[in-house]
């Protein structure tokens, strides 16, 4: 199997890449580095079924495959925000090339859509009938609403042209090789926390979020992909924590001294999220295995690790 991953070089995709390239698939790693680094893939550079090409998806490319992952785009507020307008490029006209190509090479394409395109969620937990309650114009919207665009485009793209498609929903992820200064709030918590730092809580960190482990997500990712399933699939761990309650778990593992700084809350934060996963459980067999504090754990040696290499 031939398979295109863009955004490959990022968190989530250089995770993909690691876990089909052992699988023994041709892999083609695509990316501009915004978010992504070298250093994501360095391990695969020499592994002979591993390839990497820079481009920038706003830009059409020719290549020849089987399959595409298409998760090129910066997810995080920070990055998203920092220049809205390529962002609305990157995921609208981005995907818009990648579905030509998987038209064009008869392609199945899976989207890394997002939990995002829920908004400030009026139906609790998440299921995929639920539109939505997204400000199309505020400052999370250049994402939001992009996404939102990007799967209008797969399902037109299936309905109109055959293509055979894919949409994934991820809700928060976390895990090794997040980028350190993305501003999520797990990456944030376990860098501040592993310098003794305060730990900074946005609004009264009453808002809620469930976090997905790395490796399940990934293995959620690649059953869809697998599976005959056309339209969107939450893919995200259902156990749902306050902000506060993240802390708690940080300060246990880390250090429980550790004080922590309310600040503002950004515009737009949702006040709670948490997916209903009975489609993935029921059409892939699939529901996270790593419990919060576990991952926490395994993300934070990775991040240990990183801290002391450049110290
Ligand atoms: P990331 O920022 O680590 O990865 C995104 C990758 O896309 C980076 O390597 C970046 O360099 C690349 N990229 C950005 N713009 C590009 C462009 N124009 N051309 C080529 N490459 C480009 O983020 P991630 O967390 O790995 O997210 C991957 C995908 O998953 C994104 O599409 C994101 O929207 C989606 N997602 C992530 C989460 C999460 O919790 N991490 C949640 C929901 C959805
Ligand atoms: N495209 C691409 N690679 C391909 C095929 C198409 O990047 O292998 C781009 C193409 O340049 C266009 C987009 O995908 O911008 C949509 O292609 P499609 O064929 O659907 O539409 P058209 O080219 O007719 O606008
Ligand atoms: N957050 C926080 N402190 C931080 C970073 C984030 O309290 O240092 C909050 C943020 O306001 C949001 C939640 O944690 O309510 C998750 O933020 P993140 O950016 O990780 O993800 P998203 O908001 O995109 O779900």
């Amino acid at each position: 199997m031939r398979v295109l991953i863009t955004g490959g070089a990022g968190f989530i995709g250089s995770h993909l890449c690691d876990r089909l390239v052992k699988a023994g698939d041709e892999v083609i790693c695509l990316d501009n580095y915004f978010t992504g680094t070298r250093t994501n893939i360095a391990h695969l550079r020499d592994c002979p079924n591993f390839e990497f090409i820079r481009h920038d998806v706003t830009e059409p490319i020719r290549l020849e495959v089987d399959r595409v992952y298409h998760l090129a785009c910066p997810a995080s507020p920070i990055h998203y925000q920092y220049n809205p307008v390529k962002t609305v490029k990157t995921s609208v006209l981005g995907t818009l090339n990648m579905l030509g190509l998987a038209k064009r090479v008869k392609a199945r394409i899976l989207l890394a859509s997002t939990s995002e395109v829920y908004g400030d969620p009026l139906v609790h937990p998440q299921n995929e009938d639920y539109w939505g309650n997204v400000n199309p114009v505020g400052i999370r919207s250049c994402y939001d609403e992009s996404k939102r665009l990007a799967e209008t485009l797969m399902m037109d793209y299936h309905r109109q042209n055959h293509v055979d498609i894919r949409i994934i929903r991820i809700f928060n992820t976390y895990g090794p090789r997040m980028n350190e200064g993305d501003g999520r709030v797990v990456s944030n918590f376990l860098f501040q926390a592993l310098r003794g730092e305060a730990l900074t809580i946005y609004g009264e960190g009453k808002q809620t979020r469930s976090f997905c482990y790395i490796d399940d997500l990934v293995e959620g990712m690649i059953r869809l992909m697998n599976s005959d399933y056309i339209g969107p699939m939450n893919v995200g761990n259902p156990d749902e924590f306050t902000i506060l309650e993240l802390a708690d778990q940080v300060r246990s593992l880390i250090d429980p001294q550790l004080p922590v700084l309310f600040n503002p809350l950004p515009s737009d934060d949702p006040r709670q999220r948490c997916p209903d996963i009975g489609r993935a459980r029921r059409i892939l067999g699939w529901q996270p295995t790593v419990a919060l504090g576990e991952g926490l754990a395994r993300t934070a040696a990775d991040f240990r690790a990183r801290l002391m290499q450049h110290a």
